[in-house]
């Protein structure tokens, strides 16, 4: 089971894990221990404040160094080795293959900023690493924990209804996954690629792989290059060359 606690002042918004979907469906079957502790209740004063003004001025408040460290004290107790990630835009940016990481790595307690952020001294003494989920900036980390707890949530075993799925996935071995498409045969007058409706499985498999390869190209051409970097046979230069030859025709 994945043991993942949360240091937040908004415990409630993770109602909707529990609510929805796959990490719903994580708590049902076990696969899941999420653990919310808000810093409010460490708070040593009347309002259970947690955060004050800024020192040198200026606008918005700081997240105060002490409720968090108790807050942080009480998540580890239930995860005594996790370890502690500060969400932050300042962090490393989160790809698929920093998820994996997260989703098959040691138990976590992620901490969620409000405000103008965190005492730069809590940050120093308490956080492992800081995490960004992309180059913009949120108003607090629990949206940031969230989507990260999903998508860790869809590697673990037993999850997903389909083992498979996953590795399919936009992003394993740096590709971009294949188009997909379901019922009926034509819609709008455009039909369903011919291959899939042949019930050849192999070609049906040759077709996926070229077709997330056209799409890598097309989309995000740098994944290629960590592509081949690790598969650089004659069947992988061939398929690239005539899929580069492809796009110069559509560009021109
Ligand atoms: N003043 C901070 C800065 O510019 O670096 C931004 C603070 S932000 C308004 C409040 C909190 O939202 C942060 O402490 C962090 O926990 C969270 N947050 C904002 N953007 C984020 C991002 N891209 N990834 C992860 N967490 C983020």
């Amino acid at each position: 089971m994945q043991h993942v606690g949360v240091v937040t002042i908004f415990p409630e918004m993770f109602q909707i894990l529990r609510d929805y979907g796959m990490t719903r469906r994580a708590f049902e079957i076990d696969a899941l221990d999420l653990d919310l502790v808000n810093p409010r209740d460490f708070a040593e004063n009347t309002y259970r404040r947690v955060d004050d003004r800024p020192y040198g001025g200026g606008p918005g408040m700081v997240m105060m160094a002490e409720p968090l460290d108790r807050a942080i004290d009480a998540a580890l107790a239930h995860a005594k080795d996790a370890r502690v990630i500060y969400l932050s835009p300042q962090g490393g940016r989160l790809d698929q293959a920093g998820i994996r990481r997260l989703a098959h790595g040691p138990d976590i307690v992620f901490l969620c900023g409000r405000y103008e952020g965190i005492d730069e001294r809590l940050i120093e003494a308490r956080v492992d690493a800081e995490i960004s989920i992309g180059d913009y900036v949120l108003a607090g980390g629990e949206l940031a924990a969230m989507v990260i707890i999903e998508a860790m949530v869809r590697l673990l075993p037993d999850v997903l209804g389909n083992d498979q799925s996953a590795e399919q996935d936009s992003f394993t071995d740096n590709l971009l996954d294949c188009r997909h498409y379901t019922r009926p045969e034509l819609w709008q007058g455009c039909p369903v690629p011919e291959t899939l409706l042949s019930g050849d499985h192999e070609a049906i498999k040759r077709w996926r792989f070229e077709d997330a390869l056209r799409r890598t190209a097309q989309r995000r051409p740098e994944l290629l290059e960590l592509l081949t970097a690790t598969r650089s046979d004659d069947e992988m230069r061939d398929l690239l060359r005539r899929i580069a030859e492809e796009c110069n025709d559509v560009e021109t």
